[in-house]
């Protein structure tokens, strides 16, 4: 049989779609104050108005003179701490007491460390000489009025909201972040916590999309697990769809008897693509469902894992035209992998740095996709690309960390 949509499509056709996909529909930009930015997609190019820093100032605590004068002992005509100008105009033989950040008096032209000066009474005798330049940071030698200093699509973090605050910005144009549904369905599915019947298993998904959403900065609502029955799935997607920007689920999009959400998705919205040859991961599905985006993870959880890092997070990126890289890091092989199938497989490992700056990374053997433990006790996929193959101990292959490294090995 052949679907109307895309099939068994390569991750690196899913990439694209997705990438197309998100392209179209981005989010609207809105203005928030720099206390609410971190980790949102800039909006806009900031160029500066302000030069930094903004005047001549001293590096140290000490005196400022001018160089000129040598080693001979200066005469202390006052002094100028951060955040005052006394106007004074330095002529030669004189110092002036000054704090780091405070405005260099006209006239000097070099700071004399605190230490290195003896003073007695209204004279300064320096214990070393003061070349030209020394601890003073010159104005604009960070940024000059005009230069470009973030560009639209960069995600901000704690450095770039502080250079946009030192700049005078108390608030800033980036992407609204997409609001997610997150829904698990099962009938086999159960809340930690409660009793399971025989057959029964916990719903360990739904935290784990939760934990991965919130760590990209998202506020997910979770909603009740789905049943596996048509018209409940039906209901209740049809109405997460009005209020969200992405309807993400997870289970229920493989060829099972109790698989709907193909079939859903195909009557009711638009199925951009339907199965991918990655694993794990492989029934996964995308498209739109009303006015939402629509993307439904395999069921099982390392498959969740996977595809969301992989896929998920691209639409998300892309939907906030967010510019700046995910990392995406090379590190050696600690022992050999064999894959004999065709498929993009993403295997899990733990990546660690050894004491020369290496990174390494010990593939996990548990390779199927229900495997929770093997992936929680990594922290980074190693991406097997298409094709059967053989790695030994030593490649160099591409990894997608996904928690902190381990220190040391
Ligand atoms: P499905 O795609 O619905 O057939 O699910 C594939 C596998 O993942 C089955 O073994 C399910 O029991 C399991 N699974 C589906 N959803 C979850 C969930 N929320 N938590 C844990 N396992 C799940
Ligand atoms: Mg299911």
């Amino acid at each position: 049989m052949t679907t109307p949509f895309p099939s068994r499509i390569r991750f690196s056709e899913a990439q694209q779609i997705i990438a197309r996909v998100a392209g179209a529909f981005p989010m609207p930009a809105e203005r928030v104050p720099l206390s609410r930015a971190l980790g949102r997609v800039l909006a806009e190019d900031l160029v500066a108005t302000l030069a930094l820093p903004g005047f001549d100032n001293s590096a140290m605590d000490g005196f400022a003179l001018r160089s000129a004068d040598g080693d001979a002992p200066r005469q202390l005509v006052g002094e100028q701490f951060a955040g005052r100008t006394g106007g004074f105009v330095l002529g030669p033989g004189q110092c002036l007491r000054i704090t780091t950040g405070a405005a260099m008096p006209a006239g000097a032209d070099a700071v004399l460390v605190k230490e290195n000066a003896r003073v007695d009474a209204d004279t300064v005798f320096p214990l070393q000489t003061a070349r030209s330049g020394q601890h003073v940071r010159r104005m604009a030698e960070d940024v000059a009025v005009g230069d470009e200093v973030l560009i639209t699509g960069t995600v901000l973090d704690g450095s770039k909201l502080s250079l946009a605050a030192a700049l005078g910005h108390h608030d800033l144009a980036v992407r609204r972040k997409p609001t997610v549904a997150v829904f698990t369905t099962g009938d086999e599915l159960r809340a930690p916590g409660q009793p399971l019947a025989p057959g029964e298993i916990y719903d360990s998904n739904r935290v784990l999309l939760q934990a991965l959403l919130i760590a990209e900065g998202y506020e997910p609502v979770a909603w009740p697990v789905l049943a596996d029955d048509p018209d409940t799935i039906a209901a209740a997607l049809r109405d997460a769809a009005f209020s969200f920007d992405l309807v993400l689920t997870c289970g229920g999009v493989s060829a099972g008897e109790k698989d709907f959400l193909p079939g859903f998705l195909a009557s009711e919205g638009q199925v951009h693509f339907w199965k991918v040859l990655m694993r794990p991961g492989m029934p996964l599905l995308f498209g739109r469902l009303g006015d939402a985006h629509f993307l439904g993870l395999p069921g099982n959880p390392v498959s969740v894992l996977a595809t969301f890092l992989t896929l998920g997070r691209l639409l998300l990126d892309g939907l906030q035209g967010r510019a700046t890289p995910r990392s995406r890091l090379r590190a050696r092989l600690t022992g050999d992998v064999v894959k004999s199938h065709e498929r993009f497989e993403f295997l899990r490992g733990v990546l660690s740095c050894d004491h020369d700056g290496q990174l390494w990374v010990e593939p996990n053997p548990a390779d199927g996709s229900h495997r929770l433990r093997a992936a929680a006790q990594s922290n980074a996929l190693i991406m097997l690309g298409e094709g059967a193959g053989r790695w030994s101990s030593g490649t160099v292959m591409d990894v997608l960390p996904y928690a902190g490294l381990e220190a040391g090995r």
